[in-house]
């Protein structure tokens, strides 16, 4: 599939800093998360001291690390980022922590990936920060206490059930992120426009917003290569016209679905019927990984209310079968 239609961070990405909200007030969406996040941040600055940790969850592309990093500067302090794969040994993170300035935020995406050894290390870091070391091995081996300076751990995970309870329960505040309305992304999309000084109608915008699969990082993505389609094949200028076939042409249906939506619709519809099928089944059927398919595919899917989960596995609805333009096999399913 066309990486472009990923909501997941790609390697190497040029991730436009340009068209990064730096404020809080710059970002658009989740009213609530950003609501209660500024008066935690207000608060902690006016006591003077870390904030609280937090968790972030949900889909990729919603604007985890870009949370963080305003949480990091309306506070003030450092940032400090890297991620739970990342993370072989208790070292490493012992490393990281030591080296962190009071009330500094140090940001791990990926944090349902941690190692259990190095996730030891973080309860008492977060919880009365210290750290505990082993330094040595066998009879010689001893523990050192090291104390280290307050700081906000900031967690991202798009899997919260895969999180540890101990360590779940360590984060303050826990927020879930939630998929954007079209007028908050056509928000997003204008902003951006206007961030590369290209001309775009309304119509043109809004168009992109409809078709970003509620996620900022895919309207960003797609906001670019329409962009491409409007200077190489149009006269630089952004409407509905241009927007609508560039993003035929990269494969994004009307609904905003690509390539890996419409195959696992279809293998639904076409070889079980519509379901129920287990996740593994569809795994192996579609050779996408299990993760994949719960993390990046699925959400979205739900959300839009084309499938529901059922206990006995994944059920395509009646807007599934609509929009595949295929009869259902039988209608007394829902
Ligand atoms: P996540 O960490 O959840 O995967 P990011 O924070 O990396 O997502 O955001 C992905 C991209 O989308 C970034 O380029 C970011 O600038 C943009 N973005 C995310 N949320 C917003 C928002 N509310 N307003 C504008 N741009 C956003």
């Amino acid at each position: 599939p066309d990486p472009t239609l990923r909501p997941e961070r790609l390697e190497g990405e040029p991730e436009d800093r340009a068209l990064r909200p730096q404020a809080l007030t710059d970002f658009v969406g989740q009213a609530e998360a950003r609501a209660n996040l500024r008066v935690f941040i207000e608060s902690a600055r006016m006591r003077g001291q870390a904030m609280d940790h937090t968790l972030f969850h949900g889909p990729p592309g919603l604007g985890k690390t870009t949370l963080a990093q305003i949480m990091a500067r309306e506070l003030g302090v450092n940032f400090r980022m890297t991620s739970g794969p990342v993370l072989a040994r208790a070292g490493d993170l012992a490393a990281i922590l030591t080296n962190l300035e009071a009330r500094d935020v140090l940001f791990i995406d990926e944090i349902h990936r941690m190692n259990p050894a190095v996730e030891e290390v973080l309860y008492p870091a977060m919880e009365d920060f210290e750290l505990d070391l082993v330094i040595g091995e066998g009879p010689a081996a001893r523990t050192v206490r090291i104390e280290l300076q307050p700081f906000t751990l900031v967690g991202a995970t798009t899997r919260l059930g895969l999180l540890t309870t101990p360590l779940r329960d360590r984060f303050g505040i826990p927020t879930r992120l939630q998929f954007y309305e079209v007028a908050e992304l056509d928000q997003i999309v204008q902003r951006g426009a206007r961030m590369m000084g290209i001309k775009a109608d309304p119509d043109g915008t809004l168009e992109i917003a409809r078709r970003a699969r509620g996620t900022p990082r895919i309207a960003g993505r797609l906001l670019r290569r329409v962009v491409d389609f409007a200077l190489v094949e149009g006269d630089g200028h952004l409407d509905r016209a241009i927007a609508d076939s560039a993003l035929t042409r990269l494969g994004v249906d009307d609904l905003g679905l690509d390539g890996a939506d419409r195959r696992y619709l279809t293998l639904m519809a076409e070889h079980y019927g519509g379901g129920p099928v287990g996740v593994e089944t569809l795994s192996a059927a579609l050779s996408e990984s299990r993760d994949a398919i719960e993390e990046v595919i699925e959400p979205y899917l739900l959300q839009q209310g084309l499938i529901a989960r059922t206990p006995r596995g994944r059920q395509l609805a009646p807007r599934a079968w609509r929009h595949l333009g295929i009869a259902a096999p039988r209608t007394d399913l829902f």
